[in-house]
């Protein structure tokens, strides 16, 4: 038994060397749940958390594929199968040159607790390549993703394993992934979400996670009385959760004014309307290029090489990658009058910048809360198939509505201080819950 957080991290620490990203996901529950584990000795007799940060399983597999020169090109593809104690294992592919072991752990790890807190019953999973789509024509996409599934595909089925989209990876990719699957396995099953429509997929699921965040931040507003009406927003990244959590809060009566990408940021201080939105969804989705060209046309200001977090605003929804608000940003936010974060991307403040909106009791959402309503979608999605049936666009909004609703009321539940909420500590405590129970009732496997 682990007397203090600082033993129990030197245990994970040497267990799993250089695995940083995996280390600061592990440390953010475990400091949240601390307590609740001391409460509750039944957890710390059966070792759960020992139990908890061991993925259940991590394949590795070589992706060999030809480029349009007809030279043959190696990539790695993973898939940590981390926890099956609610449901098949559940979570997005990333294809980026930066993915390793450590960034996937970190994500199937965190992903474990989103899926609990969705209410559906989805464990979790995540996966990937170090692949780069960014640059590949449309042949060496598919030539990869063909590869890539023909390995994967015996690791994975409807009630085993269901992959989705996550960076990199949209309607384009899990097409090629999904024709390959039924090609090998002769069957049409829902194996991965976020299918295309006349396929299996679900109406909302592309929109989800945008819309699921904004609805997050919205409940977290209203327990102050307050809405997105008049509200400044600050938004990072540019791809499918930028772009449809700027579709909400435009819909809400918000005001955008910055998005970024890899390269860099834009601010527009007019805001981004509708038919500006419209303009960044052509530029990425379908010509794939660089949100400078925004500037060029229609002005305002580019930061090349920055992140958005200097430009003032009442509310940051990071939605672009893992660790881009760090302390100094954090601090910047506050000055500048941010009272609100919720995170639709993964991960995206350090350590020091969830201090400081937590030392400041700002509205703070985490991903693993905020950004869920993409893989609840994703359940639905599944529920759909299963069923063979597809719900209306209304009927999914409604669902995923109350679903971003009970998130925020299972957080408020554990994560209420006075009149302060500790939503990292009330998602940690409500998603492990529900997880230790499961793992408790199943022995010892
Ligand atoms: P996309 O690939 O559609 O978009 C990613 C965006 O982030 C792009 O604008 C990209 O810029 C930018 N970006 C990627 N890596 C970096 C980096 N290292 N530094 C700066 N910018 C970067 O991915 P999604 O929108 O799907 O995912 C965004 C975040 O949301 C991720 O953290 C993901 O895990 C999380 N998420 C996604 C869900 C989903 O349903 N898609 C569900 C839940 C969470 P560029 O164009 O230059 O590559």
């Amino acid at each position: 038994m682990y007397k203090t957080i600082d033993a129990f991290m030197e245990t994970v620490i040497s267990k799993n060397p250089g695995q940083d990203e995996f280390h600061q996901a592990v440390r953010e529950v475990v400091e949240s749940i601390w307590e609740h584990l001391q409460d509750n000795p039944q957890y710390l007799h059966t070792k759960i958390l020992d139990r908890l940060i061991e993925p259940e399983r991590v394949i590795m597999f070589r992706v060999p594929w030809r480029d349009d020169q007809g030279m043959v090109q190696v990539n790695r593809g993973y898939r940590v199968e981390f926890n099956s104690a609610i449901g098949p294992y559940k979570g997005g592919l990333r294809f980026h040159p930066s993915v390793s072991l450590s960034i996937l752990k970190f994500l199937g790890f965190e992903q474990i607790f989103k899926n609990s807190l969705t209410t559906l019953p989805m464990g979790g999973g995540k996966g990937g390549s170090d692949f780069d789509p960014k640059g590949k024509s449309e042949n060496e996409v598919m030539s990869f993703c063909q590869s890539f599934m023909t390995e994967l595909n015996r690791h994975i089925g409807p009630v085993t394993d269901v992959p989705a989209g996550d960076i990199g990876v949209g309607g384009r990719e899990i097409g090629y992934m999904f024709g390959q699957y039924k090609r090998i396995r002769n069957e049409f099953t829902g194996v991965l979400t976020g299918k295309g429509l006349n396929w299996g997929g679900s109406l909302i699921r592309p929109e989800a996670t945008g819309y699921g965040c904004v609805y997050f931040a919205q409940k977290m507003l209203q327990t102050k009385g307050d809405s997105f009406k008049g509200k400044t927003v600050a938004v990072s990244g540019s791809g499918n959760v930028a772009q449809y959590t700027t579709e909400k809060v435009i819909e809400l009566g918000g005001k955008v004014v910055t998005l970024s990408d890899s390269s860099g940021s834009i601010y527009d201080s007019e805001g981004i309307d509708s038919e500006k939105l419209q303009w960044v969804m052509d530029l990425k989705n379908v010509r794939r290029g660089r949100m400078k060209e925004y500037t060029e046309k229609f002005g305002g200001e580019y930061w090349d090489g920055k992140r958005p977090w200097g430009a003032k605003c009442d509310v940051a929804l990071p939605s672009a990658t893992q660790n881009e608000i760090n302390k100094e940003d954090a601090e910047t936010l506050v000055k500048n009058g941010c009272i609100c974060v919720a995170e639709g991307a993964n991960m995206p403040s350090d350590p020091d910048a969830i201090d400081v909106f937590l030392g400041n009791k700002i509205l703070f959402g985490p991903g693993k809360a905020a950004n869920a309503g993409g893989v609840a979608v994703s359940g639905l999605e599944m529920s759909q198939n299963s069923i063979l049936m597809s719900w209306s666009r209304e009927e999914v909004d409604e669902k995923l509505k109350n679903i971003m609703s009970s998130i925020h009321d299972a957080c408020e539940k554990h994560g209420k201080d006075g009149d302060f909420i500790n939503y990292v500590k009330g998602a940690n405590i409500a998603g492990f819950i529900k997880i230790a129970d499961a793992m408790m009732d199943q022995g010892v496997v």
